[in-house]
């Protein structure tokens, strides 16, 4: 598999292949650029609609389809409890330490799902808080509010990880 200076990549408890930490990352540290195709938003929705997960809004006018061979950052786990984070700096997407993470550790970030369908998405990150589905946090309180309901549910918030 792919290496990187941080990261190596190899089979995950979570979910097929996933990526560990070489040796110790301080918090703060850029681990790996998120990288892929430039699209406009009219291809993303055709993407997303042929059920792509790989996509990143990155502004108004344009996303990011990461579903590329050259793009190792797509192997990541997502995670409820995760040690990283993606931001988006100058139109590049960051995959960053949001705390110390030892050598060894499974590199994890939150993918920012919404809720559309998410109930084809479990969570098998295995983290204390784990919330059952793949979902952004701010919909946590929400999916377990329905976890114990057993509803359905149809709120749509925009584009996957959308800021
Ligand atoms: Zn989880």
């Amino acid at each position: 598999m792919q290496e990187t200076d941080w990261i190596r990549f190899k089979p995950s408890p979570i979910h097929g292949q996933g990526g560990n930490a070489r040796r110790d990352i301080p918090s703060g540290t850029r681990v790996i650029e998120y990288v892929g195709d430039r699209i406009s938003k009219a291809e993303s929705l055709k993407r997303c609609e042929a059920e792509n997960p790989y996509i990143f809004c990155l502004d108004e006018a344009t996303d990011l389809d990461g579903n590329v061979e050259w793009n190792p950052a797509r192997l990541l786990n997502h995670s409820c409890d995760p040690n990283c984070e993606a931001e988006i700096d100058g139109g590049r997407i960051w995959i960053f330490a949001r705390r110390d993470i030892q050598a060894g550790e499974e590199i994890t970030f939150n993918y920012g799902y919404d809720l559309e369908n998410y109930r084809e998405y479990p969570c098998a990150c295995g983290t204390a808080g784990c919330v059952g589905y793949i979902v952004s946090e701010e919909f946590f309180e929400h999916v377990r509010k329905q976890g114990r309901a057993g509803g359905a549910c149809s709120i749509r918030q925009g584009g996957l990880a959308g800021q």
